[in-house]
């Protein structure tokens, strides 16, 4: 057993110790000797001392003066608080360059082993259609988490809009976007394999403009894939639905709802779609930066083997502050989605 890397170990007074300094994990040990907090201090740091060896440290022969059952009953403690973990640290996946996301998973991973969930993201493909700022945001932050494959996917010319956050450039201006991503992230993670070569998707994610077109995600859903619709809007950027086919709401299930609460939605999002084709939305810095890590985030959750907080939700980011709102929605009985096949994964 080991502590899980990344969590502090705080003096919080005479025998007092925190374990973690995040409030999910946070566990105060009292009524510790000081050799007690001596040797527990020792389950963290750069090299931590395992379990075994801390029992192999304090036998009486040793000199050490904790009592073997007294530590064994302190690290019982950490492990039903989840702390303490006995998978070893796993090799860090060759060229990931995600090193700080592996300690980050480490304490986050049900199992605490960080290098299992890169390398896990290593296999991963993950499709990116529609590569504006958001769309960049969204392909840099998941090649810098660890996504091994980006298939991206956008015939679109770069505008001068789009250069700055997310990393396309003047000299991209006029070239198609995808070629313009591909350069530019290529660029930056040697080791990402850029394409896909016609591998299946893990998951797709579909950035719209102005409205989320159903018509776009019906063979998603047919196939079972799981997507994440993100859609660019006048005043903010919409993270979500990620969409489980067959288990969660879609993008037809929310125009349903929206239907609902305003029955001439439908007229006005077809001019919205039409008004996109002749003026895309802009994608200001802020609401970029922000929704595109946030569309990250959602498509990691699925590939560590999490449910996406999205998943029966959107998340709005509205412009200039970017605080997201969660606003959850429900499948609708008129879509009739909940007869489709469920996910492949
Ligand atoms: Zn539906």
């Amino acid at each position: 057993m080991k502590l899980r890397p990344g969590l502090r170990v705080l003096e919080r007074g005479p025998g007092t110790v925190q374990f973690g300094a995040d409030q999910r994990w946070a566990t105060v040990l009292t009524g510790l000797t000081s050799a007690e907090t001596d040797v527990l201090r020792r389950l963290a740091g750069p090299d931590p001392v395992v379990g075994a060896e801390l029992l192999r440290r304090c036998r009486p022969s040793a000199g050490a003066p904790v009592d073997p059952e007294r530590l064994s009953e302190l690290l019982a403690a950490l492990t039903r608080s989840g702390l303490l973990t006995a998978v070893p640290p796993g090799p860090l996946p060759v060229g990931s360059g995600a090193a700080d996301d592996v300690r980050s998973a480490a304490c986050t991973a049900t199992d605490g082993d960080g290098a299992r969930v890169v390398a896990a993201r290593a296999r991963a493909v993950v499709a990116v259609v529609g590569l504006g700022r958001v769309g960049m945001v969204l392909a840099d932050t998941l090649a810098s988490a660890g996504v091994g494959t980006l298939a991206l996917d956008d015939a679109r010319q770069v505008r001068a809009g789009d250069v700055g956050i997310g990393g396309l450039r003047d000299r991209h201006v006029g070239r198609a976007r995808a070629e313009g991503a591909a350069e530019v992230l290529s660029g930056r993670y040697p080791a990402l394999r850029v394409g896909g070569d016609g591998q299946a998707p893990d998951v797709v994610v579909v950035v719209f403009d102005e409205v989320a077109d159903s018509v776009r995600t019906v063979r998603l859903m047919v196939e079972g894939v799981a997507h994440l619709v993100v859609t660019v809007r006048e005043g903010d950027v919409v993270v979500g639905p990620f969409v489980l086919p067959g288990q969660t709401p879609c993008t037809t299930c929310l125009d349903c709802r929206r239907t609902e609460l305003d029955p001439l939605w439908p007229r006005v999002r077809d001019q919205l779609r039409d008004a996109a084709v002749q003026l895309p939305p802009a994608q200001e810095s802020s609401t970029a930066a922000a929704s595109g890590a946030l569309a990250a985030a959602q498509v990691l959750a699925h590939l560590d083997g999490r449910r996406p907080v999205t998943a029966g939700a959107c998340i709005e980011v509205s412009a200039p502050d970017a605080v997201p709102r969660l606003r959850e929605w429900s499948m609708h009985p008129d879509c009739g989605c909940v007869d489709v096949s469920p996910p492949q994964r």
